[in-house]
C-alpha cells in the first residue's frame, strides 16, 4: 500500500496526493506525516519533529507547509493526533522522499513543544492501526465540566473543550457514527430557530449564505440522518453571526443537547433542495454513548458487557440504545431480525434494535450483555417487550408461528429467555 492509499485506509485521505504532509479525519482526529530519524529526546521524552520553516519555500513545498500549519493549530486547538512514521530513500535530499513507513502502528501525538522556531511534538504511545481505524474520537452527549450556556471566544476554544471538535465545519459527524455535535454559525438562510426547536438546513451547496446549487443526502447531512434514526443526542452550539435571540452577541455559546426529531428535504427560499432537519432540545440532559467504539470485524463475546450497566435518566423522544455490544451484534445479524428475517434499509443506513431478553433497570436488572441481547425489527422489538410472544430453549417461538434465528457464536442465555416466559411474556 502507497502513503496515499495509507490515508485513505485510515479514513483520512489526502487533499493533495502530491504536496500534503497528512490529513484530517472528519472526527476531527489529525494524522502527520513525520520522518523516523527526525527525533529527539526533550527531557525524558522522545520527540518527533512536525515542523521547522522551509527554506525558500514555493510551490507545493509551500501548500504542503501552510497545510500543515493548520493541521497543526488543529492539535494545539485539542484535536487528537497521529504520526505515520516513515524512512526517506535519501536522508538528505530535498524534498525528501518516502521510501517505506509503518503500515502496522502509528505514533499517538501529545504535547507539542517549540525548540528554536522548530515544532516537536511528543511521542505518547503506539496505536495499532485497527484500533486508530475503529476508534474514532466522538463523544456523544454531555461533556464534562462544559456548562449549558458556556461561552467560548472562539472555534478554537471550542474545539479545545470537546464540545464541537472540527476547526471550520458546522456538523461534527460521518456517515458511519453519526452526528455528535453542530455549530449554527448563521451560514443558512433557510435555518429557522425558536429556541428548543430548531429548523437546521444541512450542509452544501451554499456560498456565502445564499444557496446556489441543490444539497445531497452525504457527509454531515448523512451523519444527522443517521443520529436520526439511532435518537442520539447532539450537542447544539451558536455563534454570533448566528440571527436569533439566543445567540450570544460575541463568540460562541454552547446551548445544550438537541435530537433529531425529523429529517425530509424541502424547496428553500432559492428553490434548490435542502435537507433539513428538526431538533427538540432533550429536557434532562444525559450522556449516551455513541456506537463508534465497536470493533471490527463482528465477532461476539458474552463477557464483553456490562452485568451492571448505569440507567440514565432522560426525557428524550426515543432513545434506541447502541451502545458497541448491541452494535456489533447487529452488524454480526447483518441488521436481520431475529424472528421475521427483516432487512430494514433507511437513508442512514441498515436499522434493527437490540431487545433485551431480560429486561435492564429495576426491577428486572437484566444485564447488558450478549447473551441478554437479541437483533430485532421494530415490529417484533416492541412485541417481545410487551410480552406477545416469548421463546422456547428449543428457540422455537411462543405465542407465534416459527422459530429464532440464532447464528454460531451467539450464545443466548437461556435462564435469561425463562426470565422473559415468567416475567414478561403473557401467552
Ligand atoms: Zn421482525
Amino acid at each position: 500500500m502507497g502513503p496515499t492509499k495509507f490515508f485513505e485506509y485510515l479514513g483520512a485521505p489526502l487533499k493533495n496526493s502530491r504536496w500534503s504532509w497528512g490529513a484530517v479525519r472528519s472526527d476531527g482526529g489529525v494524522f502527520l506525516r513525520t520522518w523516523k530519524d527526525e527525533v529527539r529526546t526533550l527531557g525524558d521524552d522522545t520527540h518527533y519533529l512536525i515542523f521547522n520553516e522551509q527554506p525558500a519555500s514555493k510551490g507545493k513545498a509551500n501548500l504542503g507547509c501552510n497545510e500543515r500549519r493548520r493541521h497543526i493549530d488543529s492539535v494545539i486547538a485539542g484535536a487528537p493526533c497521529f504520526l505515520v512514521m516513515c524512512s526517506a530513500e535519501d536522508v538528505d535530499a530535498h524534498p525528501r522522499r518516502i521510501e517505506s513507513f509503518d503500515e502496522k502502528n502509528l505514533i499517538v501525538g501529545g504535547e507539542i513543544v517549540e525548540v528554536e522556531g522548530e515544532l516537536w511534538i511528543k511521542a505518547d504511545g503506539l496505536a495499532s492501526i485497527d484500533a486508530v481505524r475503529t476508534t474514532s474520537a466522538r463523544k456523544f452527549g454531555e461533556i464534562e465540566n462544559v456548562e449549558v450556556g458556556e461561552k467560548f471566544i472562539n472555534r478554537a476554544e471550542l474545539a479545545k473543550a470537546g464540545v464541537h471538535p472540527p476547526p471550520v465545519a458546522g456538523i461534527s459527524g460521518n456517515k458511519e457514527d453519526g452526528a455528535d455535535s453542530i455549530v449554527l454559525s448563521g451560514g443558512y438562510e433557510d435555518d429557522e430557530d425558536l429556541g428548543e426547536t430548531i429548523i437546521y438546513t444541512g450542509q452544501g451547496g451554499n456560498e456565502s449564505g445564499k444557496q446556489v446549487a441543490d444539497q445531497e443526502l452525504t457527509r454531515g447531512n448523512k451523519a444527522l440522518a443517521i443520529s436520526f434514526q439511532r435518537g442520539l443526542p447532539i450537542r447544539v452550539t451558536r455563534g454570533a453571526k448566528h440571527k436569533s435571540q439566543w445567540s450570544p452577541t460575541e463568540g460562541y455559546q454552547y446551548g445544550g443537547l438537541y435530537q433529531v426529531a425529523a429529517c425530509w428535504h424541502d424547496r428553500g427560499k432559492s428553490g434548490f433542495k435542502i435537507w433539513r432537519f428538526r431538533l427538540e432540545q432533550i429536557g434532562v440532559s444525559t450522556t449516551q454513548a455513541g456506537d463508534s467504539q465497536s470493533a471490527e470485524p463482528a465477532t461476539l463475546n458474552s463477557q464483553g458487557g456490562t452485568s451492571n450497566p448505569s440507567r440514565r435518566k432522560t426525557t428524550t423522544i426515543r432513545v434506541v440504545r447502541d451502545t458497541a455490544l448491541s452494535k456489533n451484534l447487529k452488524q454480526y445479524y447483518d441488521y436481520r431480525c431475529q424472528v421475521c428475517d427483516l432487512r430494514l434499509e433507511g437513508p442512514g443506513g441498515a436499522y434493527a434494535e437490540a431487545a433485551h431478553i431480560r429486561p435492564l433497570g429495576r426491577p428486572h436488572n437484566g444485564p447488558d450483555t450478549t447473551d441478554n441481547i437479541l437483533c430485532l425489527c421494530p415490529n417484533h422489538h416492541w412485541l417481545f417487550d410487551v410480552g406477545a410472544f416469548g421463546v422456547a430453549d428449543d428457540l422455537s417461538l411462543i405465542g407465534m408461528e416459527g422459530n429464532l434465528v440464532s447464528l454460531d457464536g451467539h450464545d443466548i442465555d437461556h435462564e435469561h429467555l425463562n426470565y422473559h416466559r415468567q416475567c414478561i411474556c403473557r401467552v
